[in-house]
């Protein structure tokens, strides 16, 4: 499967639709999840065009990687999440429901999230 290039997020990333942008690093953004699944739901996304975690995994650099995964304790440190607690939540592929093929990590706060799966 190849990067699909008018994926929503790529098109965020260039500028081409709007998002609510409240973190931005040389290597990521973060932005207002659209349909929010908690009182903070935010999506923290790379810059480098990855399909899934399993893309970004694979094949991000170390920079990439350290960056990426520090972001979401400054994104979540941000709104005082750290303080209450909080989620991080990544679908790769068909069983998971991912619906947006570009890397995004899912941070969910704000109130008391319930089960990790909803059945
Ligand atoms: P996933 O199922 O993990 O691929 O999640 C995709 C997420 O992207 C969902 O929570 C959507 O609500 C969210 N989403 C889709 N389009 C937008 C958008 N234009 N701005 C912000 N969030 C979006």
């Amino acid at each position: 499967m190849s990067y699909d290039e008018n994926n929503v997020f790529s098109k965020i990333l260039k500028g081409e639709i709007p998002c609510e942008l409240i973190y931005e690093d040389d290597f990521s953004i973060a932005f207002n999840d659209i349909n929010p699944q908690a009182k903070k739901h935010i999506l923290l996304i790379p810059k480098g065009k990855y399909i899934s975690m399993d893309d970004f995994s694979e094949k991000a650099s170390q920079n990439e990687l350290i960056s990426f995964f520090r972001a979401i304790g400054v994104v979540a440190r941000k709104f005082d999440l750290d303080k209450t607690g909080y989620r991080i939540l990544a679908n790769h592929g068909p069983d998971s429901h991912q619906e947006v093929p570009h890397f995004h990590v899912h941070i969910l706060g704000g109130n008391s999230l319930g089960p990790l799966i909803a059945r």
